[in-house]
């Protein structure tokens, strides 16, 4: 039988001090060369055995080998300068110094597929990888040649598409794109954003899932939520088109959020990723805390499409407090799958 409430984490987890600056986004590579290609992968195994030790069911590659989740796929990509750098507000929050699109976009070999085939050597459990969506990516640039937002999206989209036909090839069970920018541009998400992420998942047999979120916990996104008022109804606009997409999974944060957890019930049918982890504050959530918000988000989600997750990814925590979330997220987990077990629910 199918586990019931398996756990997994959004995305990125911290990395060890020795391959990057603790607790910091961007943060630069410690080491080079073939130096750097080793440690990554030592990286990745240490994270994997810190999930495995946590408890968490479906796993990652914590992003370990990644800078950035957007700019390190972008880097790979063709028709991208990395040199000619403009300053742009992402998501409408805060200035980024960003690379500039000169040409057609394109990808000439795989970004992260070989990283795929690694960690799926190292476990049996099944696999989620995260890619940039369509629309983060093109929010994440300067456009001065295609300078139409729906057509680089588009054009990301069948390049996301071939990426993740291979890594779906390499073993992956799961295939997530993380879109923070839903939350923000509705009208594009209706017009273009959806069909982008479709395009993206055209074709593909494993399972894929999308990732909205109000962000990491640093300081641009916390003052953010500050103005968004007591009841955040952003999810409220993107769902009911989300729930008619092919998308399997959404993946979403109810941890400490003012998100109204009824809004779960506009995409019934989905299996759901629901954080129970808030990723913005080191204090650890007792298992009892997480088991409160499962329970919630039981009233609108079926017990056997509840994926327990975190509210976002947890690079920029220190390590020690992200192992401890994960440990809480597992026990969590594990108290209200054994009440639905005795229930005799599942
Ligand atoms: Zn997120």
């Amino acid at each position: 039988m199918k586990k019931l409430l398996p756990t997994s984490s959004a995305g990125s987890l911290p990395k060890p001090s020795w391959l990057a600056e603790p607790e910091t986004l961007w943060s630069p590579w410690k080491l080079q060369g073939s130096e750097l290609v080793d440690g990554k992968h030592d990286a990745l195994r240490i994270s994997l055995h810190e999930q495995q030790t946590a408890g968490v069911d479906i796993v990652s590659d914590g992003e370990q080998t990644r800078q950035h989740f957007v700019t390190t796929f972008i880097e790979h990509l063709n028709g991208v300068d990395f040199e000619n750098r403009k300053t742009v507000k992402i998501r409408d929050r805060y200035d980024a110094s960003v690379p500039t699109v000169v040409g057609p976009v394109s990808r000439t070999k795989s970004v992260f597929v070989e990283d795929a085939k690694f960690l799926r050597q190292q476990t049996s459990q099944p696999i989620k990888w995260a890619l940039p969506g369509p629309m983060t990516m093109i929010d994440t640039l300067y456009d001065d040649h295609y300078k139409s937002r729906e057509k680089l999206a588009w054009e990301f989209a069948k390049i996301l598409n071939q990426e993740a036909k291979e890594l779906e090839a390499a073993g992956v069970d799961i295939i997530q794109f993380d879109e923070p920018a839903f939350n923000v541009f509705f009208d594009e998400v209706n017009d273009w954003g959806i069909a982008c992420l479709e395009r993206a998942i055209e074709g593909l047999k494993c399972e894929t899932a999308v990732h909205i979120c109000y962000g990491y916990g640093i300081k641009a996104n916390t003052d953010w939520k500050k103005t968004l008022g007591t009841e955040w109804r952003q999810y409220e606009e993107v769902f009911p088109k989300l729930q008619k997409s092919n998308i399997d999974i959404i993946s979403l944060e109810c941890q400490n959020s003012h998100v109204p957890i009824e809004l779960l019930e506009l995409v019934r049918g989905k299996k759901i990723m629901v954080g129970a982890i808030d990723v913005a504050t080191n204090t650890i959530e007792t298992p009892e805390e997480v088991a409160k918000t499962l329970r919630e988000a039981l009233k609108y989600v079926d017990a056997d499409k509840l994926y327990p997750c975190t509210n976002c990814g947890m690079a920029p925590l220190p390590r020690d407090i992200a192992n401890g979330k994960l440990n809480a997220l597992s026990k969590g987990a594990e108290l209200v799958r054994n009440e639905l077990l005795a229930a005799n629910v599942a």
